[in-house]
């Protein structure tokens, strides 16, 4: 464990740097996700994501060693993520997700939300706005009802927050996702997230290899792909 000193100031949380996991790998990697031929090892990226703790409002930074790993045919490069990581993500799903819902939930400042989890404000705001057109929140909802036809009661439309104020769009997607991903929970997906928008893209990530940056939208999940989806585009 090679902990660095913490750098927190004034009334913030310390920031604590630390290694989430020593290298260890496998004798071989997964096979090749898109011609499905062995691979082999291909060395080791390092990547420093901010991650949520379990203490609310508390983060902590990783350095976190990904094994690389290259297809032995179609010579398709990828790297191995362990569950609950989500790649391209500096600031991890469940980190945004706190910082969103501090934002259009709790109603606090886009600056404010985003001192807790070391953030900018801009970063804050361009949650908010990714969030709001990251999918339609009827679908999401209406793949929670087909996963989980006995959701407690208080879900659906009805607990979306109203539509209206400026920031009802993303509040509605966030809300959604939270149902969502407790209907994963409850129909035995393994979820290593803790917030509905990290369990849903976690889940399809790991069910299809379907990630999903800050300039995209379009995420469709189909309760078909819950039980045993092919591997494959989103
Ligand atoms: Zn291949």
């Amino acid at each position: 464990m090679a902990d660095v000193p913490p750098t927190g100031s004034g009334d913030k949380p310390p920031f604590v740097t630390r290694l989430a996991k020593e290298r260890q790998r496998g004798e071989r990697p997964p096979p090749c996700a898109r011609c499905s031929a062995p691979s082999w090892w291909n060395g080791w990226r390092v990547v420093f994501p901010t991650v949520a703790t379990l203490v609310a409002g508390l983060v902590e930074r990783w350095e976190l060693p990904l094994a690389k790993a290259r297809c032995s045919s179609c010579r398709h490069g990828f790297t191995c993520y362990p569950p609950g990581v989500y790649p391209q993500r500096r600031y991890q799903l469940d980190v945004v997700a706190d910082v969103v819902a501090e934002v259009v939930l709790g109603g606090a400042s886009a600056a404010r939300a985003a001192a807790v989890a070391h953030a900018t404000a801009t970063s804050a705001r361009r949650w908010v706005v990714w969030l709001a057109a990251l999918a339609n929140p009827r679908e999401l909802l209406a793949v929670a009802a087909q996963l989980d036809p006995d959701a407690p009661a208080g879900a659906g439309l009805g607990a979306l927050p109203a539509a209206g104020a400026a920031r009802a769009p993303a509040a509605r997607v966030l809300a959604a996702l939270e149902q969502l991903g407790s209907a994963l929970g409850r129909a035995g997906v393994a979820v290593a997230e803790r917030t509905g928008l990290g369990r849903v893209l976690g889940w399809q990530h790991t069910a299809h290899g379907a990630v999903f940056g800050l300039r995209d939208g379009g995420l469709h999940p189909s309760p078909a792909t819950v039980l045993g989806g092919a591997r494959g585009g989103p």
